[in-house]
């Protein structure tokens, strides 16, 4: 058995934010692999399509810091978390929470999670404070909007915003 500890951080992504990036570049230092599983979430209408933003994470990623990307694998995934989990051999899932309103969603995803497998533990990671208040959701309704995302994600995903509401315009 491998003594590897592997970590799957889920989201939707759509799109990856600062505060996702956060929680990645935390995430690489307490396991030994990661991997991002990107949810297709078809449910939310995603603006982004699931390989869209599998390339999105794979290139920030790779530009934040070369050495930890050799150690996280993105992948999109559609099919129960616990599942995608237990396929890629993970022994830990990897949430981020923000405010008050992510706790209780994420507290009943984390029990039943815990139910469904309880060799699986849910770790959380608090917000870090200047990216508390980022969400995707939020990211592109400014975006839509024609506000100012530079705050929020990256330049190279604020473009991928912009052309994709020029297109919509
Ligand atoms: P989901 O559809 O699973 O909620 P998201 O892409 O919105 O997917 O979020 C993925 C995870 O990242 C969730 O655990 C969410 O709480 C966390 N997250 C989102 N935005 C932030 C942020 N600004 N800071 C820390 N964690 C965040």
């Amino acid at each position: 058995m491998s003594t590897e500890r592997i970590g799957v951080y889920p989201g939707t992504f759509d799109p990856l934010t600062n505060g996702h990036m956060d929680i990645i570049l935390r995430a690489a230092r307490i396991v030994d692999k990661l991997v991002i599983g990107v949810a297709r979430n078809i449910g939310k209408g995603p603006l982004f399509t699931t390989e869209e933003r599998v390339e999105m994470v794979r290139q920030e990623i790779d530009a934040a810091d070369r050495e930890v990307g050799a150690r996280v694998d993105v992948r999109p995934f559609d099919n129960l978390l616990m599942h995608f989990a237990m396929s890629v051999n993970a022994s830990v899932i990897i949430r981020g929470l923000r405010a008050v309103s992510d706790f209780e969603y994420e507290f009943q995803m984390a029990g039943m999670n815990g139910r469904l497998n309880p060799n699986i533990e849910t770790v959380f990671l608090m917000a870090t404070d200047r990216y508390q208040f980022i969400a995707s959701r939020f990211v592109k309704e400014i975006g839509m909007l024609g506000g100012e995302v530079s705050h929020f994600v990256s330049p190279r995903v604020a473009a991928r915003l912009q052309e994709r509401f020029a297109k919509k315009a």
